[in-house]
């Protein structure tokens, strides 16, 4: 398989932009070789700049659950870009979606869009902050919440909880709020309360998917909600990765655990930069122009974006079934996988969550970011670029999860699973 092309165009690319890319995990740097350049989406296919192909795992990072050029979805696209690009002034469209989200979960009566996973975040945490009039946060090791100031934490020295900045340019002062606590892990975030009586809100990917796939025990939900209840405290849940993604109705709907407030993103603008957060109306009551609590954007809510949106939503909503045809699929994929890998003498832990899948090359099973760093990533480079040259485009980094498409079919799935033994059988002899 040739990928001068690739290798041309990056060479480029790097000379222009910083690594070459628009966002480093696409920069193939933990699994080495270079990053393939696409042409074209269709259904569950990627063709790069060389005419490989490939079975896409990754939907451009979860958004694509009808995989590339949805008819339906590309349709509503091309017939809203007829109409205009953009207003900056109230559609239809943004109340219809609305309608369509509120409709999907109890913990929320409405919603504001915006046009990314880390805006909505981001405006959540401040609408969090308004509300309750306290500045400390929550979050967890190996969560990722999008890229803004205060998110970026890493642990501080001692047995403090307060996080210290993960990377240059965020000072210190931003992160001091930001308190760490350790995944499924409520003693954790016990010691964050003891250590601040000042936490607006404590905010958990409720199914982790940045550290690979790690769901979160549901009595760890449950005592997570006692212990915000009982600080006054709200709990957002961010869902920009696995809205839509594991189940139609939300973490909620499979833990019992109802969230405060609600972040979303990926499938929830089919393709298109979308990202929303929603809350009971009290909380939304806070926000701008309503209450005091400021957040806008030029492109919030894009007509062309909205159709999309509306488009994948509605889709899904006619076919609820489609996240447990998704799941069986998934679940046979994983399983298939890790039954290639045991015949090699390779432990794999596995999981599945609606079309979300992760696997790590680890003895034990992961239950926290700590447990997920001690997978084998050199292995795990060497299962990536093996699948690649067999044509199977997983995610290029250990911490990502995997998404299948309804365009992925059961015929793929078996030929994933035999390409991966003969990658494992290639990786065990060499
Ligand atoms: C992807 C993601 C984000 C950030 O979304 P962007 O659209 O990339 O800004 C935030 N939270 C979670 C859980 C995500 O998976």
């Amino acid at each position: 398989m040739s990928r001068d092309a690739s290798i041309k165009a990056f060479e480029e690319a790097q000379s222009l932009i910083p690594g070459g890319v628009n966002s480093p995990v696409r920069a193939f740097k933990s699994v080495g070789g270079v990053p393939v350049f696409i042409t074209e989406g269709e259904g569950a296919y990627l063709t790069d700049v060389d005419g490989n192909k490939y079975v896409d795992f990754v939907q451009s990072w979860g958004p694509l659950i009808f995989g590339h050029r949805d008819e339906t979805i590309e349709k509503a696209v091309i017939e809203a870009v007829k109409h205009g690009l953009s207003f900056g002034a109230p559609t239809q469209a943004e109340t219809d979606l609305a309608k369509l989200v509120v409709g999907f979960f109890d913990s929320i009566d409405k919603v504001r869009f915006v046009s990314s996973g880390t805006e909505a975040v981001m405006s959540a945490i401040r609408l969090a902050r308004g509300f309750t009039g306290r500045d400390d946060i929550v979050k967890f090791t190996g969560c990722y919440h999008g890229h803004s100031d205060s998110l970026l934490v890493e642990a501080g020295s001692g047995a403090a909880t307060f996080g210290n900045p993960s990377s240059p340019g965020v000072p210190a002062d931003f992160t001091k709020h930001t308190l760490l606590a350790t995944y499924n892990d409520i003693q954790s975030v016990k010691k964050c309360f003891a250590d601040s009586k000042d936490i607006a809100c404590v905010i958990i990917e409720p199914i982790a998917g940045n550290m690979g796939l790690v769901p979160a025990d549901k009595e760890f939900l449950h005592e997570l909600r006692k212990l915000c209840d009982e600080n006054g405290t709200l709990l957002i849940f961010d869902e920009v990765m696995s809205g839509f993604r594991a189940t139609l109705h939300g973490a909620e709907s499979i833990t019992g655990v109802k969230p405060d407030i609600l972040t979303l993103g990926k499938v929830i603008g089919g393709g298109m930069p979308v990202g929303a957060f929603g809350a009971r109306a009290e909380i939304m009551a806070m926000l701008s122009p309503d209450g005091p609590v400021y957040q806008a954007g030029t492109l919030s809510g894009n007509p062309v974006a909205m159709a999309a949106g509306l488009a994948a939503l509605t889709k899904l909503k006619q076919n609820a079934r489609v996240i447990a045809v998704l799941e069986e699929r998934a679940k046979r994929l994983v399983e298939g996988m890790r039954k290639s890998a045991s015949s090699y003498g390779i432990t794999m832990q596995t999981d599945v969550r609606g079309s979300m899948f992760g696997f790590f090359f680890n003895e034990k099973p992961v239950k926290n970011f700590a447990d997920a760093a001690n997978s084998d990533a050199e292995l795990f480079a060497k299962f990536h670029s093996g699948m690649l040259n067999e044509g199977y485009y997983f995610a290029c980094s250990l911490y990502e999860t995997g998404f299948i498409s309804t365009a992925v079919t059961d015929e793929m799935i078996e030929d994933t699973i035999r390409a991966s033994a003969k990658v494992f059988k290639a990786i065990t002899n060499g």
